[in-house]
């Protein structure tokens, strides 16, 4: 396992705008362009927008989009619940690539519920930083643990990563997959071929 850095987001000062903008400027006339021209002479700002919107999830909190569920009467409702195909678009850390793919996530309600569209804002919460995908599905997976106390998690991500699309081994099709576990989900393989299953479809 990598090792966890102890510096976190919030003790990293930001640089400015304007700093974050000269960068790309940089980068422009690093690669043997002319950032004054006229094609190029906006791209800096619209870099930088770009990356407030790949990297919003910093901004986010899993509590905010978690925090609240709700006890509901479910009428006797114990199975899983999975919301399958959810967009994932996430950028490796390595590369800062995308990587572009699917998750799936289920959970078995212990007397709790969540609104469904906050398994996908949560997968978007932290597809949008920097990321290993093995990281995303891990956290994911914990979020709702932490938050929803289920009696089971399952998370699958299957993504194609453009930093091996595009460069470096340039395999045009492969994909990754990683799965993570929690609670009846780890202990029992019955609900785990349950949730594959379903994944695939009938
Ligand atoms: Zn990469």
């Amino acid at each position: 396992m990598a090792t966890k850095s102890k510096l976190s987001v919030v003790e990293v000062k930001r640089p400015s705008r304007e700093e974050a903008e000269a960068a790309i400027s940089t980068l422009i006339r690093w690669i043997g362009e002319n950032p004054e021209r006229e094609g190029l002479k906006e791209t800096p700002r619209r870099v930088v927008k770009a990356f407030e919107e790949y990297f919003e999830g910093y901004n986010m909190k899993a509590e905010d989009i978690l925090g609240r569920t709700f006890r509901e009467d479910m009428g006797g409702y114990n199975d899983p619940v999975l919301i399958r195909n959810i967009e994932v678009e996430s950028r490796c850390e390595h590369h800062m690539a995308p990587f572009i793919g699917f998750a799936h996530v289920a959970y078995i309600p212990d007397g709790r519920i969540l609104g469904l569209s906050k398994l996908a804002r949560i997968v978007d919460m932290y597809a949008r930083r920097m990321q290993v995908q093995e990281r995303l599905t891990s956290q994911i997976a914990n979020a709702l643990q932490q938050f929803v106390k289920p009696k089971g998690v399952a998370v699958l991500i299957e993504a194609e990563h453009f930093c091996m699309k595009i460069r470096g081994v340039r395999k045009d099709h492969s994909k990754t997959i990683t799965t993570r576990y929690l609670g009846a989900y780890k202990k029992d393989a019955g609900l785990r071929a349950d949730f594959l299953q379903k994944i695939k479809g009938t």
